[in-house]
């Protein structure tokens, strides 16, 4: 027997995981899309402590993404520049270079957004803080990483030539 899949939920009545590093990168993700039905966007809500981060800087070559401010202050950076930020903001998250982007609660109240992105397979993502790319291939509806069908987090600078290796 299925169960119908109601397509509203309230942002209070979800369960938040814990994700970061323990330090700086620290935040509670509520994943929301798959408990309400959605297929092509995924949707989940970050809260930030006072300090926090939920990711380093990065762009995006594929997955594009929308944040939408709920409660509280902090600062974006995109491409470089900095941004105040604060409830009833509207934040473009588009794809490629100079879209570089980071939401930071620098307040002192929780700092509680809306992340929607759409889920295209692969996403290459940049870390231009640390020269780090990322490959994400697989189902990234629910954010977990383990559902990744291939995921390597590797820095740009370790690659090797095209025909590295290849003697055929
Ligand atoms: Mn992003």
């Amino acid at each position: 027997m299925s169960e119908t899949i109601k397509p509203v939920i309230n942002i209070d009545d979800i369960d938040y995981m814990d994700f970061g590093d323990g330090g700086k990168f620290q935040a509670k993700l509520g994943m929301i899309g798959p408990l309400i039905g959605a297929k092509k966007l995924g949707y989940n809500i970050t809260r930030l402590q006072p300090g926090k981060a939920a990711f380093p800087y990065h762009l995006h070559h594929n997955i594009e993404e929308m944040f939408f401010i709920i409660e509280g202050e902090g600062v974006l950076r995109f491409d470089g520049k900095e941004y105040p930020i604060k409830k009833g903001d509207v934040i473009a998250g588009p794809t490629g270079h100079g879209t570089a982007h980071q939401i930071r609660n620098t307040a002192d109240a929780e700092l509680v957004f809306l992340a929607v992105s759409t889920l295209e397979t692969p996403d290459v993502a940049e870390y231009p803080d640390s020269g780090k790319y990322a490959v994400i291939c697989g189902d990234l509806a629910g954010g977990d990483p383990s559902k990744a069908t291939f995921r390597i987090v590797a820095k740009k600078d370790a690659g090797v030539g095209y025909f590295d290796g290849e003697s055929e």
